[in-house]
């Protein structure tokens, strides 16, 4: 079983470039960000106070989270894959997962999905804590103003109004706070190569980290 880390702060590339690599490599996929997510919507929706480690862990418990073959995340029998991309669920996942009863919940659930299967798992701190071992780690980074850039194109694109100002404040807070938690913060691991995206392509970044991991995954 080989697994590809890729961690980096909030619009670095991460989730593009690791479905594609994944792709690439005939890999599974797996975006740590949305589990984080959903359980902030899932707690939001019902009105769970986010910094109530005891109401967030049981409600996650129950939520019934899983992924389809098509990498749709699903709460019980609704598709939330929409619903969590908005800015408002990426500041409350960053609240709920600096909850230790749900980070543990989560990388319990995040080491099963890998199991036996090859994997590119995408996240804050997939190369420091969910797999310290993993074949291949890579950290990307991009300024901060190329990725509030990014994240509101995407945001655009699925019809959102944004204001470009406020994209970089609640990015800029998001990694803050993400780097600065007591569990697993927003790192790159020491044994992790480092790839700054800013002024690099999309398709040039997955060429460079396809192959990082076909020349260090075990054959
Ligand atoms: O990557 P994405 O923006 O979807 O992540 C949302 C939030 O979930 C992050 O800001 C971070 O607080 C949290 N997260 C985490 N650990 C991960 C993945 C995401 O703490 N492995």
């Amino acid at each position: 079983m080989t697994v590809v880390a890729v961690d980096g702060p909030v619009g670095s590339g991460k989730s593009t470039v690791a479905r594609r690599v994944a792709a690439c490599l005939g890999y599974v996929y797996l975006d740590t960000g949305a589990m984080y997510r959903a359980v902030g919507l899932l707690a939001t929706e019902a009105g769970v106070a986010l910094d109530d480690e005891e109401a967030v862990v049981t409600l996650a418990r129950s939520a019934g989270l899983h992924f389809d073959g098509d990498g749709r995340l699903f709460a019980g029998g609704r598709d939330v894959s929409d619903a969590i991309r908005t800015l408002e669920m990426g500041a409350a996942a960053s609240r709920v997962s600096a909850l230790p009863g749900v980070r543990e919940l989560l990388v319990e659930e995040q080491r099963r999905i890998a199991g036996s299967a090859d994997i590119v798992m995408e996240g804050r701190d997939i190369g420091t804590v969910v797999f310290p071992d993993a074949a291949v780690k890579v950290y990307l980074t991009a300024r901060p103003e190329v990725r509030a850039a990014r994240r509101a194109a995407e945001l655009r694109a699925k019809g959102d109004q944004v204001d470009e100002a406020q994209v970089l404040a609640a990015l800029l807070e998001r990694d803050r706070r993400d780097s600065t938690r007591a569990v697993a913060p927003l790192r790159r691991s020491a044994d992790a190569v480092e790839l700054d995206t800013s002024g690099m392509t999309l398709d040039e970044v997955v060429e460079a980290v396809a192959g990082i991991a076909r020349g260090r995954a075990a054959p």
